[in-house]
């Protein structure tokens, strides 16, 4: 094992384990809450906090929003946990905040979505809002990305048509795909219907924190969208021009436009819906390169079919979850670095340069 692995989670249980443990060693506060979807007492999203009651700043990393993405998320609040300096957090009159595993559902079960197949960061509505609606050219690439029956391999013909999706321009097919639907209940990137468990409980435990702080940075980390081996702080709300000359200088780049290249527009997301009802809040998705697109999106689809359609005492439908987990949290040592070291230093300058000032 590398020293890069020890940070790295082999399932679920492991993850949250490790989380409770270092968390209680350290003497953060902790809570527990139990989350449906799995067998008793399997399931839970839990919460440690360190420093202030009502902050002057309050920093957030939140993990597994998306599930399986659950396993690289874990390990930076791991890395985290081993090594802020809680003294000098606890003397300031700031906070931290770490929530694991919001939806701990697709993380134990290696799904990007929840147990109703609602993908957690397209459900986040704002009030005025409509469950309902997909885009054109979702709808006409449905049957090829969503199919009815399981093909226990991978035919030639369907990474073809994956493909040649990729020729209508990706970028335009990635937004119409990605963006969010709410009318295939089986397909990838649902929304649902109604608020998910997600959501409500991070209306219920999460949004008060937010609420007593007086200023919240709120990170919330993904990963498979991107560079392979990079991060990007990608934005779906405005910012003040005081938020933009504090974000620029904090992170380095330049947030006076709102999106990196590699995004694309969603509906629902946590960050827009965070800032929505915390306006002093600035809520930002912390993504990091994995695969290429079209890579993940097959990787994508393999799962979403075996899981609704397999046979799951076959091989290949356990082969096609351990997939899905490669894809979102590679096995490789350099690419493990690769997010430990970045996120180590960003968040050494996000307390150093932020928090405790
Ligand atoms: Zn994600």
């Amino acid at each position: 094992m590398t020293a890069a692995d020890s940070f790295f989670p082999e399932d679920y249980a492991s993850a949250r384990k490790r989380f409770c443990e270092t968390a209680r060693e350290r003497s953060w506060q902790f809570e527990t809450h139990p989350r449906s979807g799995g067998r008793d007492g399997e399931l839970f999203t839990d919460v440690a906090r360190i420093g202030s009651q009502s902050p002057r700043k309050l920093l957030v990393l939140s993990s597994g929003l998306h599930g399986v993405e659950g396993f690289h998320g874990s390990a930076i609040q791991q890395q985290l946990l081993q090594t802020l300096d809680e003294k000098e957090i606890v003397k300031s009159n700031s906070a931290v905040l770490l929530v694991h595993a919001l939806n701990p559902y697709g993380f134990a079960r290696l799904r990007r979505s929840d147990e109703n197949n609602v993908d957690a960061n397209r459900n986040f509505l704002l009030p005025n809002e409509e469950y309902r609606g997909t885009p054109q050219h979702y709808q006409q690439v449905d049957s090829l990305l969503n199919p009815t029956q399981w093909p226990k391999r991978e035919l030639p013909v369907h990474l073809q048509a994956l493909v040649k999706i990729a020729k209508y321009g990706y970028k335009n097919i990635q937004q119409a795909i990605a963006g969010g639907q709410y009318d295939f209940p089986h397909g990838l990137f649902y929304g649902g219907t109604q608020p998910s468990e997600a959501m409500i409980f991070t209306e219920r435990y999460v949004l008060p924190m937010f609420q007593e702080a007086k200023t919240v940075l709120h990170l919330d980390i993904h990963s498979g969208l991107g560079k392979r081996g990079q991060y990007q702080m990608l934005l779906d709300h405005d910012l003040s021009p005081n938020e933009k000359v504090w974000m620029s200088s904090l992170f380095q780049r330049d947030f006076s436009t709102n999106r990196g290249s590699e995004h694309y527009q969603t509906r629902g997301s946590i960050n827009r819906w965070v800032r929505h009802h915390v306006p002093h809040a600035v809520s930002a998705c912390w993504e990091f390169g994995t695969y290429n697109p079209i890579t993940v999106l097959a990787a994508l689809r393999a799962e979403n079919a075996a899981h609704h359609w397999g046979d799951r005492s076959s091989k290949e439908f356990v082969s096609s979850k351990e997939k899905l987990k490669e894809i979102f949290c590679p096995r490789s040592d350099s690419w493990r670095q690769s997010v430990l070291n970045p996120a180590d230093e960003l968040l050494d300058q996000v307390v150093h340069q932020w928090l405790l000032q």
